[in-house]
């Protein structure tokens, strides 16, 4: 028996039904649509990884290495400007730009605003920022250039070594970096950074016994040892410490980050020997430290000023500071430590 009515109302769901079905078959084909179109995007502009960015604020370039991720159309970056962390969210166009956003990572730091720039061939990028800085009450505005890096970080090779130790003597003063330490074994890493296949720096790290750092910095403070308690609390007692021993690069890729990255190496390498305390001694002259911001930035605490550190050796050795000159060397060493 037929129920009138229910045929229709049976036609009408059926109709209801397919039209849901081809609203969803049509959201799903925008969707591939989208998808593959972001994806196309990708292979024509890709634009993830390491660049170095240039800025202009106020009359003054900044350099800043930034990180960039991308998915399909969307790109995540994060960029580091001394001790600040900037977030940045774009999207690249079909016609070439990546157009975004960024502001500071810390809550605290109110800093905001908005690139434009357009994608080279090479994938550098150049355009121009606008945005608000914390203390300002007008927005400020300048240019932006991206250039991407290729960096490679290597265990360093014999013949590499001239040129190292080339770079060491004008960073670091003569007679402070010699051919042993660059080499690597058990407990000695040594890496090179090259860019674009050029050595423009070298990082190292060894793994020693907690007490032989400790004893570097006692005969400093037989009037108050008191004074290295912060030190001797972070050190293991009877185990080895990962220390690392020094960061250079040539002064023309100073700011691009490649110091940071020997940095985060030196890291791994010391974490994969076991050690699970990390030591560092900076260098205090009157031009400031030298890698202290580096250190903070990858988490060491400081935890001991050493003042005149270098003079007694300086004297012994006729070792020149490249900021006090001829000995005595007058620098002070800040001790930095950090737990894994
Ligand atoms: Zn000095």
């Amino acid at each position: 028996m037929l129920i009138p009515g229910f045929d229709f109302l049976a036609h009408i769901l059926s109709e209801v039904t397919a039209g849901l079905i081809g609203i969803g078959l049509t959201i799903g084909v925008e969707r591939a649509v989208k998808f593959v179109g972001r994806r196309r995007l990708e292979k024509r502009f890709p634009i993830a990884g390491t660049y170095m960015s240039k800025y202009e604020d106020k009359g003054r370039i900044v350099t800043a290495p930034v990180e960039l991720k991308q998915r399909g159309s969307e790109v995540q970056g994060e960029s580091y400007e001394g001790n600040r962390k900037w977030i940045l969210k774009g999207l690249v166009t079909e016609d070439g730009y990546l157009q975004g956003r960024y502001w500071a990572e810390n809550v605290f730091d109110k800093g905001f605003g908005s690139f434009l720039l357009k994608i080279e061939p090479n994938c550098d990028m150049h355009g121009y920022w606008f945005g608000k800085d914390i203390k300002e009450r007008e927005i400020q505005r300048g240019s932006y250039d991206f250039y991407k890096r290729d960096i490679s970080i290597e265990p360093v090779s014999p013949r590499d070594i001239p040129a190292l130790l080339d770079i060491a003597e004008k960073q670091l003063g003569d007679a402070y970096i010699n051919r042993r330490d660059l080499e690597n074994g058990k407990d000695r890493i040594a890496l090179s950074a090259a860019v674009n296949g050029r050595v423009v720096g070298f990082g190292t790290a060894r793994v020693i016994p907690a007490q032989e750092f400790y004893g570097k910095f006692e005969p400093f403070f037989k009037q108050d040892p008191t004074a290295l308690r912060p030190l001797q609390r972070r050190l293991p007692d009877k185990e080895n410490v990962g220390l690392v021993a020094s960061v250079a690069i040539a002064p023309e890729f100073h700011g691009r980050g490649i110091g940071t990255a020997l940095v985060e190496r030196c890291i791994q390498e010391l974490a994969a020997r076991g050690v699970t305390v990390l030591v560092a001694t900076a260098w205090h002259s009157r031009n400031g430290t030298n890698a202290g911001s580096l250190l903070e930035n990858k988490g060491f605490q400081k935890v001991l000023e050493v003042p005149e550190f270098w003079k007694e050796a300086s004297l012994q050795n006729n070792f020149s500071c490249p900021v006090c000159g001829p000995p005595p060397c007058e620098c002070a060493a800040t001790v930095y430590v950090r737990s894994l």
